[in-house]
């Protein structure tokens, strides 16, 4: 019978642990984690993630601010906000949604975060600080860490033996997911676009992660009897079942089938997905606790 990974449930464990330790830093040091989100331009759906960020920094007790820029804001003015944000004690974390506009570079705005309030983990600083294995002075990008809370409690810290093989290849989630298993003694492939034979390379993995942007690309038969299978895809399809016009969200991963096969898989949605903001509340309280130089509890 399948483990299903109930990804609101572990999210809001890691968020209880949060509120704690904001309430004790308040009460030790005086100091309300603060969390600034950047957001330019009206994206809808870019709107809806900043606005469940803000509401949950929030509820963690966090000091949250928001800026909304107009979609006409130039470079210049975006990197001097990051400057100031930068420059302000009071706030510990700083996220700038992602994408932005098309007129705007995203790469210069992500390396002008200083690390230390780079809470997305994006920064090369931090990139370059997984890739060494130091997680103790760096901030690691929030899915990848979220994903790897679900790895840990199936297969405990150690992968020592395991095969993990992540399908996709990208800074945000790709690379990091892969160092993460890597610094946790998994025996580890990474494989994109240009992988050959990418169902065989799938079917040897004893933990699956799939983040491609495919809906239900990986089948029952691509997955190992027995394996662990980490979805992070989120796909919108149309869903005519549910009326006309009506869409729905799928992973990469074809859930029913593949859980014939899985020991262990997430959903989407319901997976990985509520863990990135729990992650993005646990970096911004990291954070703040090594800005303001407070012990952190264990
Ligand atoms: P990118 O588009 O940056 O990367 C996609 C990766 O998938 C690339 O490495 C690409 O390979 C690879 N790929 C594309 N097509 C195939 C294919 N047919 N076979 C094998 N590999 C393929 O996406 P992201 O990493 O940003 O996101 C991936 C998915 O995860 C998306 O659905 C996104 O919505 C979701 N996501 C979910 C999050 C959450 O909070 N749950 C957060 C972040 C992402 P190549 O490099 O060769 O082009």
């Amino acid at each position: 019978m399948v483990v299903v990974i109930e990804g609101k449930k572990v999210a809001s464990t890691v968020i209880e642990r949060v509120k704690d330790a904001a309430n004790e830093l308040s009460r030790t040091s005086g100091v309300k984690a603060g969390l600034a989100v950047v957001i330019v331009g009206d994206d809808p759906a870019s709107h809806a993630y900043v606005g469940a960020k803000s509401r949950m920094a929030k509820e963690c007790g966090f000091a949250s601010v928001q800026h909304t820029l107009s979609s006409e804001t130039t470079q210049e003015e975006l990197l001097e906000l990051v400057g100031t944000l930068n420059q302000d004690p009071s706030i510990h974390g700083i996220l700038v949604q992602l994408p932005l506009p098309k007129h705007l570079k995203s790469e210069p705005v992500i390396q002008s975060i200083l690390p230390e309030k780079d809470v997305d983990g994006l920064n090369v600083v931090n990139a370059g600080k997984l890739a060494i294995g130091d997680v103790k002075t760096g901030l690691v990008s929030c899915t990848p860490a979220g994903a790897m809370v679900f790895v840990r409690q199936t297969h405990g810290e150690d992968l020592s033996g395991l095969h993990a093989v992540v399908v996709g290849r990208s800074n945000l989630f790709g690379k990091p997911m892969a160092q993460l298993l890597l610094n946790a003694n998994a025996t580890v492939t990474i494989a994109h676009s240009r992988t050959r034979d990418l169902s065989a390379v799938c079917r040897t993995a004893d933990i699956l992660v799939v983040a491609v942007g495919r809906p239900q690309m990986v089948r029952y038969d691509w997955v190992k009897p027995g394996a662990t299978v980490i979805d992070v895809g989120i796909n919108r399809i149309t869903s005519p079942e549910r009326g006309e016009g009506k869409s729905r969200l799928v992973g990469d991963v074809a859930f029913e089938e593949c859980s014939e096969t899985a020991a262990v898989i997430t959903p989407v949605p319901g997976g990985v997905g509520p863990m990135t903001i729990a992650m993005l509340m646990a970096n911004t309280i990291i954070a703040a606790y090594r800005l303001t130089g407070a012990i952190a509890p264990s």
